[in-house]
């Protein structure tokens, strides 16, 4: 998916963890589960300036041509580390041993998820690197067009406006238990 609708779901992920926080530490929450979101994007940055460079353009021009037969190179190791789901699966284990909270491993870890369908030739996710088992999505909704970035992140909004009118009500909820 495209990096907002990656960050709009961090922020739902944050709504939905932090429901019973006050509003700034709500609002604070928002904007990590945002960032964390659409972080693991930023594993792909140096593959990005590398295969733009050789394909002899500027090395921040964006061009999908520069990621076509570039399925095995080792730049993509920053990307498929980011995109792995093992290393926030034995981070949450150990949180979870520390009892501590989570949410913000569920913020990093739902963008992989989101990816795996999402995702075919080099960005392919490989969702246990460094274990084998890439995994070929269905297509690349994401490089499509303007249009279907609009369509994604408008369903990415409708959802965190609907989340956002839940968790509303659960406080409603639990502070009129907390008066009786
Ligand atoms: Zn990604």
């Amino acid at each position: 998916m495209d990096v907002f609708t990656h960050a709009i779901v961090g922020a739902i992920i944050a709504e939905l963890a932090l429901w019973e926080k006050s509003l700034p530490q709500r609002k604070q929450g928002r904007w990590i589960g945002a960032f964390l979101g659409a972080a693991p994007d930023l594993g792909a940055v140096p593959a990005h300036f590398v295969f733009s460079w050789t394909a002899g353009d500027w090395p921040w021009i964006y061009d999908p041509a520069h990621w076509v037969g570039v399925e095995n190179s080792m730049w993509m190791v920053g990307y498929w580390f980011t995109h792995s789901l093992l290393f926030p699966l034995i981070a949450f284990i150990w949180f979870r041993h520390k009892e501590m909270r989570t949410w913000m491993l569920c913020a990093w870890a739902s963008h992989a998820a989101i990816d795996i369908l999402s995702h075919t030739g080099a960005w392919s996710t490989w969702p246990f690197y460094p274990l084998p088992g890439q995994i070929e999505g269905v297509a690349d909704p994401w490089s499509w067009s303007p249009i279907w970035w609009l369509i994604s992140i408008t369903i990415a909004l409708v959802s965190w406006y609907s989340v956002s009118v839940m968790t509303m009500q659960w406080r409603v909820n639990y502070e009129s238990t907390d008066d009786e």
